[in-house]
Formats: C-alpha cells, structure tokens, sequence
C-alpha cells in the first residue's frame, strides 16, 4: 500500500490562472501535475456558466459513437485484426516518439477542458466541481506515462517489449479519466488499443479518443468500438472480444463480478483489473472532528457515492461516538449539498447514473433491525435517479451494510472501543482499495498504517481523488484482479511490458 497524507498544493506559479486564455504546453521532459480550474476567478466562473448552458442539449461525441457501432462478429473480427496489425508501426516509433505525440494528446485535451465538462455532464450527470478534476486527472496520465515510457524502455540491461494488443473496458462512472489512463498507459507502452467504453459513458469516451486522435495516435493503432444493444446477443460480442487470442492483455476497471464474467468467457484472460471497493474512514478523539466530518461527508457523496474510492463506512472510536459536535457538523455538511441536475449552478450531488435499483434502492429504503436513520435518503424525482443522501447508525459487524458494495449516496455509521477493534473492522471487509485514517496522534496513524490491509491509505485527507503520480491508485484483495499494479505510479507500465533479455556474450 502507498501511504498519503494531506496533499500538497501545486505550486503557484504552476496555477493555470484564466480558461478563456489560451492554455500552456506541458513540459515535454518533466512531469508536473495539471492544476484543476480556479473558481475563485471570474473568468472561470463565467466559462463554468457557459458549459452548463450547453449541457442538457449536448450530442457531443455522438457521432463517433454511432458511427463505430458493431454489430455482427466479422465487423468485430476486422477491428481486431486491423488492431492487431498496426501495433508493429506503433512500437517502431520508440517510447520517445510515442511519448511526443502523447504529450500532444494532453495538451488537447486541456484545450478540450470544456467540452468534455459538458459531455460529462450531458451523459454521465457529473458537475463540474467533480469533473474538472477528473480532466486534470486525464491530462496527468497522458504525461505521466510518456515520461514512464520513456524512462522503462532499457532497464536492468533488457529491452522493454510491449505486451501486444490490449483491450480496455472502462467504466461509466470517471467516463473521461479512467478510459484516459488505461488506454495512455497502453498505447505509452507501444500496444495497440480496442477500447470499449461502458455504454451509460459512450459519448465521454469518444471525446476523449478523438483527441487523441487528433494528437497523432492512428485509428487503426487506437480503435474506439460501441456494441449495438439492439441486436442481441450483445453480450456475444464481449466475450468473443476478451477471447481472441490476438487480444494479449484486458485492462478492466468495474464490479467484481464483471472480472468473474471475463474469466468466464476465458479462464487464462491476462488481466489487469481495478474492481470493487468498501472503504471506510475511522475516526479516533485525536482528530480534528471538524476536518472529520467534512472529508467524511465528501468521500461519502461526491459524484452521489458512485466511486469505487468512495467512503462507504464511518468507524467512531471511543468517545466519538458521543460527540454531539461531530454528528452535527456530518448531519450540516450532507444538509448543505443541494442535489440536482448537473446544469444548475448550485448542484453538489448530480443524479445517479440510473434509477437506484436492486441491493442499492434495498439499502436507500430499509434498516436492518438494530440500525436507525440520522438522515432519511429521500427520493426526488420520478424517475429515481434524484436522491437526498442517507445516512444510517447502529450498523453491526458482519453485517449487511459493513460488508456489501452498494455504489451510492449512503453511509453507514459504525463504532468500537479501540483504534485496534476499528481497523479489525475495515480489514474484515473482502475488497482494500481506498482506507481513511483521522487522528492527530502519531502512534494511532503508525498503528493503524501497520495494520491495515488496503491499496490507498489516506491519512487526515478523505479517501476520493487520487493524485497521478503522488498517489497511485490501486487495491488489494477483491478490489484488484491480476497483476494489481497502481495506476498512475511508477510500475504501471511494467505491468503492461515483457522484457527481452540482452544476449548474453562470453
Ligand atoms: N481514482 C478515483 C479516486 O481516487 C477512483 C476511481 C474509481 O472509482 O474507480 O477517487
């Protein structure tokens, strides 16, 4: 696990100042990271005004989807092929040629900022306090990895290989940034890439991959594909993709359940899989149960809950439990969150991807028998995408609630008797990605870093938003299926490269 504590800030002369300006080239020899955009700036504000006037009526990316819809296996068949053969040209440009044109492909995506806010928006219902720095998070990667490509391509006296064909299937949920990293991390390796974005973020993902189109990755080298749900089976299609043998790695960021499925269709699929998470923030008498209750609150709804890395669980340590100011600063800071649309000003909580449904409508309106409600869920449109965000106390170990995914605005508020008897709890749970800590106490943070048992540990800092590059992202246990290497840190690549040894002379 890599250990993160508050965030450093970007330096100020690194701070991009105004939007409507035209925006700086990143350096081509360093990484530094993107700032997000600065709201304290009118320019900003008037810019963040126009892109949600055009949200709700946005087709950006439709095109580019509709177009690149499949619909019968030899269509499916010819993209492979097609994939497949133009990695050879794609790996001879060498990692310094690829990573030109992938610092390009960051740059364009920084000057297409606002349109993918507004595709986000329109598709996905992100606001743009959560989407800026997903876009951040995008440009990141697309220089990080140049510079990682760079750095790996002869080391230990062998010469990087890459993999070969790769195929990604990213999720709806960060429909720019998680497509962004896995197809950058590919293509800075030398692969060719199939990627397939979840069809709730079709139109994000065709945004993004047109820019880095536009920045030189060829279209047969990257290959943007939509399976036409109206011809079934559908489903058909996936798995005939995952099982081609010309595919040689599938980097999947989803449910559990969804890498079980892949391995269903092809039990030896090379896979490089970000799954599920239950993740909570304990909170000992040593915090600052101020700082507490808003990272709490923050992890727990931003982007309505639907982040693997979101904080699920509230563990109060001893007399935390009993503290009238904690539970009145947390009940005030998930009362100030207005929800809405994600084209209205003073949206914080924009609507689920879907109608709540399933184990997740079970849990926005039932308590098992000895929990109770601090605040109701409350429904607020017909449709049931619109929710008030819940949360619930007296939730039990091993129960439901402390072990269960449910992807949504709903916290659980648990308690112990000891820091010990908290991180038992966490460590309990099947899935370690993200895991908070808030203690001002040295012994309490050493403690628990030595004991618990999950990918990103996040110290006095709420569990959401991890950083390219100062936090590599990635889980242990069943929050990670393959070879678990962290996306955006040093090893990522290495993951997706074979070595060939130097001959060796006499
Ligand atoms: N990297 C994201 C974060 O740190 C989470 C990604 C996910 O939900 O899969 O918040």
């Amino acid at each position: 696990a890599s250990i993160q504590s508050m965030p450093t800030d970007v330096p100020a002369s690194n701070r991009t100042q105004d939007r409507t300006a035209a925006q700086p080239a990143a350096a081509r020899d360093s990484f530094t990271n993107t700032p997000d955009t600065d709201p304290s700036l009118a320019a900003n504000r008037d810019w963040g005004d126009a892109i949600r006037s055009r949200m709700q009526s946005s087709t950006l990316g439709d095109e580019t989807a509709r177009a690149n819809t499949l619909s019968d296996a030899a269509a499916l068949e010819k993209v492979i092929a097609t994939a497949a053969s133009a990695g050879a040209s794609w790996r001879a440009l060498g990692a310094a040629g690829r990573a030109e044109i992938l610092h390009r492909a960051g740059d364009i995506l920084q000057a297409r900022r606002a349109e993918l806010l507004e595709v986000m928006g329109s598709e996905c219902g992100k606001v743009l306090e959560q989407g800026d720095p997903e876009v951040s998070e995008a440009i990141d990667f697309a220089h990080y990895y140049a510079e990682s490509a760079k750095r790996i391509e002869n080391i230990d006296g062998a010469t990087h290989k890459p993999v070969g064909l790769t195929v990604v299937t990213p999720p709806w949920n960060f429909p720019v940034a998680i497509p962004a990293g896995s197809t950058l991390s590919a293509l800075a390796a030398g692969s060719p890439v199939i990627i397939k974005p979840a069809r709730q973020a079709r139109r994000s993902g065709a945004v993004m991959i047109e820019a880095l189109w536009e920045a030189g990755v060829p279209r047969d080298v990257l290959q943007y594909v939509q399976f036409d749900r109206s011809l079934s089976p559908s489903k058909g299609l996936g798995a005939q993709l995952v099982s081609s043998p010309a595919v040689e790695r599938v980097i999947l960021t989803g449910g559990y359940e969804t890498a079980e499925l892949f391995r269903s269709f092809r039990p030896d699929l090379p896979l490089l899989a970000e799954t599920s998470g239950k993740n909570a923030i304990i909170v000992t008498p040593s915090a600052d149960l101020d700082l507490a209750a808003k990272d709490v609150a923050y992890s727990a709804f931003g982007h309505a809950g639907q982040k693997c890395s979101a904080a699920s669980l509230v563990i109060l340590v001893g007399s935390v439990a009993q503290s009238e100011r904690f539970r009145r600063q947390l009940v005030d800071a998930v009362g100030s969150y207005r929800v809405g649309r994600p084209w209205e000003e003073s949206t914080r909580i924009g609507p689920l991807i879907g109608p709540a449904e399933g184990k997740l409508l079970h849990v926005l309106t039932t308590l098992e028998p000895g929990e109770s409600w601090v605040v109701e869920p409350e429904r607020l449109d017909d449709d049931g995408a619109l929710w008030r965000p819940g949360i619930r106390e007296g939730v039990a170990a091993g129960s439901p609630f402390h072990l269960t995914e449910y992807f949504g605005p709903v916290l659980g508020v648990m308690t112990a008797d000891s820091l010990e008897e908290a991180t038992a709890m966490v460590n309990a749970i099947d899935y370690g990605l993200t895991s908070g800590l808030h203690s001002l106490d040295d012994d309490e943070i050493a403690q628990w870093l030595a004991s618990v048992r999950a990918g990103n540990l996040y110290v006095n800092r709420g569990t959401t938003g991890a950083i390219v590059q100062r936090q590599p992202f990635g889980g242990w246990k069943k929050a990670a299926v393959g070879a678990g290497t962290k996306a955006g840190g040093p090893s990522y690549l290495i993951g997706l490269s074979d070595w060939e040894d130097a001959p060796v002379t006499a």
